[in-house]
């Protein structure tokens, strides 16, 4: 393989008809901000964020969904940190628990677990979000719940596919020249299931890890992907993603989980793009929110249009602005992988 040197001169010498490569991940995003790789790419070669921040798709009726739930009686919400601050279409979580609601932040899923042992009485929600990569983690919670014959805990879940997504932005015409397959989903979905996306469309992709050498290895392949006219999937993490993914994970989550159409913020219903539990263990699960999804932005935020790359974070006219870290009115700037965080965090460098 050439060294991460090696292929920046590459790309740097290209001069062919402009590029636009979408990093899936806000990791990616955040991993080529860090690096600096943005500051060196010739003009002609643009990068832009995709929809793999699960805070940032998650439409605001799931967030009001979750506040409904924390402010009835003998009910505990359970979240992450990051889950907080996003707004919901009857505010954010943080605003339900100043407001009396139960909400309760937890570091890992099974700590619920221990909670709803001590407390029979109570029933914990889980929100349950994030893509591929989280789901085996909810699928072995509800392997020990089934264990240790848990019956209070629910499941709130939002989980999307990434796949549903990919295919959603290159029907749409959305013009991405190439895909930096996420590293993280794709140890969990294998690379192979990317074929689908460079068949059907055309677009390569070039699955990576996030050190700099990768993205660099990363952005040269698909480059030359498309200097070469070639649409293919190209496994440059090999290390940690397969061919066919992880399959004990994979079977794990097949065993809980079924795909089901789902609602994304900003981009609507996508067909099979979610996943929710089996009819055999609905007693698990929170209820369907989904009847009840408002995907659109609070006034004025952009956040839609950024997660499908249709608009740079700067384009928002309340960026940096009306809309901070500290003061967020979007999704997109509130979590750590969302693009307008991840911008605004390396504001000096655009
Ligand atoms: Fe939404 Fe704020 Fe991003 Fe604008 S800057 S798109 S308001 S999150």
């Amino acid at each position: 393989m050439k060294s991460a040197a090696d292929c920046l001169r590459a790309i740097r010498e290209y001069s062919g008809p402009p590029l636009r490569f979408m990093e899936v991940c806000g990791t990616h995003t955040d991993s080529i901000f860090r690096s600096g790789l943005r500051d060196v790419l010739p003009e002609t070669i643009r990068l832009i964020s995709g929809p793999g921040c699960p805070v940032c798709v998650t439409p605001g009726g799931y967030i009001g969904a979750a506040c409904r739930l924390s402010r009835e009686d003998n009910n505990v919400l359970c979240t992450f940190g990051d889950m907080m601050r996003v707004p919901g279409t009857a505010g954010s979580l943080a605003e339900a628990r100043a407001q009396g609601g139960r909400v309760r932040i937890v570091y890992s899923p099974m700590e619920v677990l221990d909670l709803a042992e001590k407390a029979p009485d109570l029933t914990f929600y889980m929100t349950a979000v994030g893509f591929e990569t989280t789901l085996p983690i909810y699928a072995l919670m509800l392997e020990e719940m089934c264990r240790r014959n848990i019956k209070n805990v629910r499941f709130l879940t939002a989980v999307k596919a990434i796949l549903p997504a990919l295919r959603w932005i290159c029907a749409g015409g959305h013009a991405i020249d190439g895909f930096i397959g996420p590293g993280h989903v794709s140890a969990i979905i294998g690379a192979d299931a990317y074929r689908e996306i460079s068949g059907d469309f055309g677009v390569p992709v070039a699955v990576a890890g996030f050190e700099y050498e990768h993205l660099a290895a990363a952005l040269w392949d698909l480059v030359n992907q498309c200097r070469a006219g070639s649409a293919a999937v190209h496994n440059l993490y090999p290390n940690v993603v397969t061919p066919s993914g992880n399959t004990a994970a994979l079977t794990l989550i097949d065993k809980y989980f079924v795909k089901a159409d789902t609602a994304w913020r900003g981009l609507g219903v996508i067909e099979g793009s979610g996943y929710v539990l089996r009819p055999a263990f609905a007693e698990y699960s929170a209820g369907d929110w989904d009847a009840d999804s408002d995907i659109s932005e609070p006034p004025g935020c952009l956040c839609g249009s950024v997660i499908i790359g249709a608009s740079a974070p700067t384009d928002c006219p309340f960026f940096g602005t009306r809309c901070t870290p500290l003061d967020p009115v979007g999704p997109c700037m509130v979590s750590a992988e969302g693009a307008c965080g991840i911008y605004y965090r390396n504001r000096e460098r655009l």
